[in-house]
């Protein structure tokens, strides 16, 4: 039996993991959605503390945000206007989507007392000016982040930084074929335990954790599995609600596409002799997500090449209401899929919907339609 435990305690209690390194003196920083260089956070021996919002109805945050923006901020706010994050030194917050950039001025007056460090990345990644503006951001990141760790960054250490960033990035992707190898034993819930918890975590300890596990799984023979396999793409696929559906309709994902899961490992920093610039250069090699433009593949072809890789049966869009981005690429991921007879569903997912009883349906009938 492969024990998931350890990661869904982490999932299940995140507050604890922060005031476990609280107590040991280890400062908390705040990351938002999408693209935060945690290295240099990591450099500064503080903790990258991921903020993707939590499964809950929202009051609060009604207060700075309209109806109409995502979940994930909404329930974001929710959660430190309720103090929740009382004890995080502060919070970084990209500007790549409308709402993010309402986030970063919306933060100074609902939570006054946690420092805000906006993140803005070039829109244009082609033009000539994007990598000195970014790099430009960064050292700018970097100032902030020193006066709150009260440290200089040494080269040494972002070095080693980012290494255990791309050591990570690396078992993360080795999980995630693993995980298809295993769709008996890895349902869509654990799985998206396993990568999760990763934002919790020290991500050292994280990839030992995750090391564990992939050897346990490969010592064991792989469960027959009679159902269907798919990739998920969307911004985040975390509903323990939905991932039951999936698991209950014997679905397993077998490869994603989504900006909380893979895409978190896609790209690795390459070796450079300045380290700030290959930090840059992470950002500005990211494709096929539908918060940054352009890039090497298009990411209707990325799907599409994940579906063929990964001998899938389909694809599931978890669309997040209310998000612009997801909405701008769904047709044309829709149409990619119609052209090359891959059964697609699309699941407008809510952080404050907890009630999936209509995308059950919806599951159900796409599961038929694919084994016939
Ligand atoms: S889910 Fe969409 S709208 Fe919300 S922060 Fe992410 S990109 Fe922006």
């Amino acid at each position: 039996m492969i024990n998931f435990k350890p990661f869904e305690d982490i999932v299940n209690s995140p507050g604890r993991k922060m005031s476990e390194y609280i107590e040991k003196n280890r400062k908390i920083i705040g990351c938002f959605p999408l693209y935060i260089p945690e290295q240099i956070i990591y450099a500064l021996d503080m903790i990258p503390f991921g903020m993707w919002g939590s499964g809950m109805e929202v009051k609060l945050s009604k207060n700075f945000f309209p109806a109409y923006v995502c979940g994930i901020l909404q329930t974001n706010f929710e959660l430190a206007l309720k103090g929740v994050y009382k004890g995080v030194s502060a919070v970084m917050i990209t500007t790549l989507c409308d709402s993010l950039k309402c986030a970063t001025q919306n933060w100074k007056y609902a939570v006054p007392d946690i420092d805000i460090i906006p993140v803005n990345y070039p829109q244009n990644r082609e033009s000539r000016g994007a990598y000195s503006f970014l790099y430009e951001q960064y050292q700018n990141i970097i100032w902030k982040l020193e006066r709150i760790s009260g440290q200089r960054l040494k080269n040494d250490k972002l070095k080693q930084a980012i290494d255990v960033y791309n050591e990570h990035n690396s078992v993360m992707r080795k999980f995630a074929r693993t995980a298809a190898a295993y769709p008996g034993e890895v349902s869509p819930l654990y799985r998206s335990y396993v990568i999760k918890s990763g934002y919790f975590m020290d991500k050292k300890e994280h990839t030992e954790l995750v090391k564990q596990l992939i050897n346990e799984l490969e010592v064991c023979k792989p469960k027959i599995f009679r159902g269907i396999r798919v990739v998920t793409t969307g911004i985040i696929a975390d509903s323990k609600d939905l991932l039951d559906i999936f698991h209950n309709n014997k679905i397993a994902v077998v490869a994603d596409d989504v900006a909380h899961e893979s895409r978190q490992f896609r790209v690795d920093v390459k070796e450079e002799e300045d380290l700030i610039g290959a930090l840059v250069h992470q950002y500005l090699n990211m494709y096929g997500c539908s918060t940054v433009i352009g890039g090497k593949v298009k990411r209707d072809e990325y799907i599409l090449n994940l579906v063929k890789e990964n001998n899938a049966d389909g694809v599931i869009m978890l669309m997040t209401k209310f998000c612009d981005p997801e909405e701008y690429d769904y047709p044309l991921i829709r149409k990619k899929m119609e052209e090359n007879n891959i059964p697609m569903l699309s699941i407008e997912v809510d952080k404050q919907v907890r009630n999936y009883g209509q995308a059950s349906t919806a599951v159900q009938t796409f599961q038929e339609m694919v084994r016939l």
